[in-house]
């Protein structure tokens, strides 16, 4: 971009708008917000934090329900020249005085419910509070309703943070992930090409807007495209379905798939209005995809990213979107995989760590330059801590977090690969393998399965289906069942729940 051009997203999404009376988001109660609304409660918005006392560099924290005012706060946040940092609603109070504990916010924005709470966390940091509703109602709001809706938008430049996402941490404590201008914008450019994004695009848009997939992919790329999308608040598989014929695009987790599966509306003639399925942020099983195809016609288009680095790679547009595979590079992204002691680059096929770099890599970890600087290599490749391959065609597939390694007797046990044998056999709908702390083997192999209902397996006629197809050492011990697997909001298998339920299986009595 021009060099002497504002850098800051919020002018690259709407310096050049022509229309502003074009739709941006309904809401689930049918309520219309144009662009030009969009960018005039951005404005008041914006008066309204530098009123509180927000400077260009501060964090604003929200954790807020989804609603058109918590995307407003987004925007404005970032326009002002602030950091936006969004929290998970799920948060606890000693999980939220952590995170403004760290990132130090100068203003805190929350549901009314949780505003005493918050205050006293908040006080210790110097922070405002300021309220915010799933209405859309509160502090907030109610100031910005008395603002000027004109502002002229922070001056920012290509490597200014605009937002800080702390990681889901499913193993370890969260770190603050800090994304600049340039991450996010460059990004949902890329997307909008790739997934040929036009203004005649209306997108279900029913993700939460505190992950990267909700509130970067799907709002971003939309806002970009100039196109529409329709907010709703949670995953609501027949809203979904009476959506479809006047929408084009569906962002979802993999949940959003398996949950749509089981629906008997869905059908070939209730997805003909749509061109397009994405589904990212957990694998998504390949025989979901191939189901997916067979009900709809449509192949899912899966993706692959994560809230370090934006979206890294994607099936293609046109071309075979591979079930189990997460696709190429995106344009100017590099992905190679290493092997992940020495860090030398691995042939094709080889499983090994994967690395990415680009200009969607963000800056580092807040306050944590030492944990940054283990991260990157010295050529400047992030090390994602997924392991994975590049097979002979390009195509990136995810074997799983290096975390879950399993080492049973010391050999490494990739999950994925007894998953794979466990999920191919009659009865059997979905597993985990994780390993379980055991006296002999370091770790014992652990699948955890969920039956299909009906299915009348037991443990020792899965041992014996997977007999002669995996070497002994991956055998699992011990075949577990459960009603469903604990997934968090973005669909990921939690396999630290799994380890923490299961500890004691091999303890000696
Ligand atoms: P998050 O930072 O919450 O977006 O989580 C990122 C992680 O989700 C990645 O490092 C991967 O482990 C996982 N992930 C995201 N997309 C996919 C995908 N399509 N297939 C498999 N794993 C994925």
């Amino acid at each position: 971009m021009n060099a002497s051009a504002n850098a800051n997203l919020f002018s690259r999404l709407f310096d050049n708008l022509d229309n502003p009376a074009r739709l941006a988001i309904e809401t689930a109660d049918g309520r219309r917000i144009s662009y030009g609304d969009l960018i005039a409660l951005s404005g008041r918005f914006a008066n309204y934090l530098v009123s509180r006392g927000v400077k260009v560099g501060d964090r604003v924290a929200a954790q807020t329900e989804k609603s058109v005012s918590g995307l407003v706060l987004y925007l404005a946040t970032v326009r002002a020249g602030a950091i936006y940092l969004p929290l998970n609603t799920a948060y606890t109070l000693n999980e939220l005085d952590y995170f403004i504990g760290d990132a130090k916010p100068s203003l805190v924005v929350c549901d009314p419910s949780k505003a005493e709470g918050i205050e006293k966390i908040a006080a210790k940091v110097g922070a405002r509070v300021d309220t915010l509703d799933a209405a859309g109602k509160g502090s907030l709001t109610e100031g910005a309703a008395k603002a000027n809706p004109e502002f002229a938008t922070a001056q920012r430049g290509n490597d200014d943070l605009a937002a800080i996402l702390y990681t889901s941490g499913t193993t370890g404590r969260s770190k603050g992930a800090m994304l600049s201008h340039d991450n996010l914008a460059s990004n949902s450019l890329t997307l909008v090409d790739y997934w040929r994004f036009t203004d005649k695009d209306v997108l279900i848009h029913a993700l939460p807007i505190y992950h990267t997939h909700g509130l970067f992919v799907a709002s971003n790329v939309t806002l970009f495209a100039r196109a529409a999308m329709i907010f709703l608040n949670k995953l609501d598989v027949d809203r979904i379905i009476d959506l479809m014929p006047r929408a084009t695009v569906l962002m979802g987790v993999p949940t959003f798939y398996t949950r749509l599966l089981q629906n008997p509306r869905l059908t070939k003639e209730a997805t003909s209005h749509m061109r397009l399925f994405v589904s990212g942020s957990a694998p998504l099983l390949a025989e979901t995809h191939r189901e997916w195809s067979a009900r709809t016609g449509h192949a899912v288009l899966e993706r692959y990213g994560m809230t370090e680095t934006n979206m890294n790679t994607s099936n293609p547009y046109d071309g075979d979107r591979v079930p189990g595979a997460v696709g190429f590079p995106l344009p100017g992204v590099s992905a190679r995989v290493t092997d992940p002691e020495t860090g030398k680059e691995l042939a094709r096929d080889e499983i090994g760590m994967i690395e990415v770099k680009g200009p969607n890599v963000f800056k580092g970890y807040w306050q944590m330059p030492e944990k940054t600087k283990s991260e990157f290599r010295d050529d400047g490749f992030f090390i994602t801590g997924d392991l994975g391959k590049i097979d002979s065609k390009g195509y990136v597939h995810i074997i799983g977090r290096g975390k879950d390694l399993v080492i049973s007797g010391g050999f490494n046990v990739y999950p994925k690969e007894v998953e794979n044998e466990i999920d191919a056999i009659p009865g059997v709908t979905e597993s985990a393998v994780i390993g379980v702390p055991h006296a002999d083997f370091g770790e014992g192999v652990t699948a955890v399965v969920v039956r299909e209902k009906g299915a009348k397996l037991e443990e020792a006629a899965i041992l014996q289906a997977l007999d002669g197809r995996l070497a002994k050492f991956k055998m699992p011990k011990r075949v577990l069942f459960a009603d469903e697997l604990p997934r968090n909001t973005m669909g990921k298998v939690q396999k630290n729940v799994l380890r923490d339920a299961y500890a004691k299986l091999y303890a000696k009595p």
